[in-house]
């Protein structure tokens, strides 16, 4: 085990499950302090907490707070702060989806992605920023998805999150070009994770299809590679955008998606 991120900390939204807890393991196996964030069993986040914190001798530390609510955010921000005395990397991971046709989408699922999956994004960012800006070094990085560049059906609030956030991140890259701070979008196809396994689960039963057809036909048929991409991959390319190799990466869109995007 290398220690690249030692003396590090680091904010990821959304790291109880699936991708985020999957960089929050990454990068307390390279020696970072990190925050957890996200919903569950108090228990079972407990659990995880002091099982990375003694596994891999780091901080860690847990924040309650809704990424629907500006106000949590902020207040995240600054515990992490008083926790680790500075931020020197923030994932953007936490989302949520939700399917159906634009004119039968209820209003209420729109506005909780748009507050989820995209301003949650601008809230964390601005602020962190300050204590980057002060280090003169820093990497927001934003967990997008394949729907941040193209679209699928029936996905027209996180599709028009997603696209949101690759422009956002590209927005702001460009405002501190100048800066040590880089600010990156990754943008995953298919992962098989809990917010993945809920759409197989509904629409093995909407098509009456066994589990084993709709993954191949229905949810990988955009993936040219039939294979989910792991969460392991998607945290490794998380690591190489935070790490000080990708010093000249900012504002760019990394898809990680077995060449779904390539079509
Ligand atoms: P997941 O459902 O396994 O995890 C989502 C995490 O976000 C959980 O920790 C959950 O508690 C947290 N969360 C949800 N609502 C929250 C809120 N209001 N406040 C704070 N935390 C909240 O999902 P995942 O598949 O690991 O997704 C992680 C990110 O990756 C999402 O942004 C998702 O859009 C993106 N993504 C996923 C895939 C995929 O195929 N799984 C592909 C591309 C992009």
């Amino acid at each position: 085990m290398s220690n690249q991120f030692s003396g590090k900390s680091v904010v990821i939204t959304g790291s109880t499950s699936g991708i985020g807890l999957g960089i929050a393991r990454a990068f307390a196996g390279e020696g970072a302090n990190v925050m957890l964030n996200g919903f569950g069993d108090a228990k079972e986040i407990e659990s995880i907490r002091a099982g990375l914190a003694s596994e891999h001798n780091v901080k860690v530390v847990y924040s309650a707070a809704d990424m629907s609510k500006p106000a949590e955010i902020a207040a995240m921000i600054d515990d992490a702060l008083t926790a680790f005395g500075g931020i020197d990397i923030l994932v953007n991971n936490a989302g949520i989806q939700f399917v159906a046709p634009v004119d039968e989408f209820p209003p209420e699922k729109w506005e909780s992605i748009l507050s989820i999956n995209l301003s949650a994004v601008f809230y964390a960012t601005r602020a962190a920023l300050p204590a980057m800006k002060a280090k003169n070094w820093g990497r927001i990085i934003n967990i997008a998805s394949a729907h941040g560049l193209v679209a699928s059906p029936n996905k027209s609030a996180y599709v028009a999150a997603k696209h949101g956030v690759v422009g956002f991140s590209k927005s702001v890259a460009l405002e501190l070009a100048e800066t040590g701070i880089t600010v990156n979008s990754i943008c995953p196809g298919f992962v098989l994770t809990p917010l993945v396994e809920k759409q197989i689960v509904d629409l093995a039963a909407q098509k009456n299809l066994p589990r084993e057809t709709v993954i191949r036909d229905v949810l990988l048929a955009p993936q040219p590679s039939k294979q989910f991409v792991t969460i392991e991959e998607v945290a490794t390319l998380t690591l190489f955008l935070a790490s000080d190799a990708a010093r000249p990466i900012t504002g760019s869109a990394y898809s990680i998606d077995g060449g779904w995007t390539a079509h």
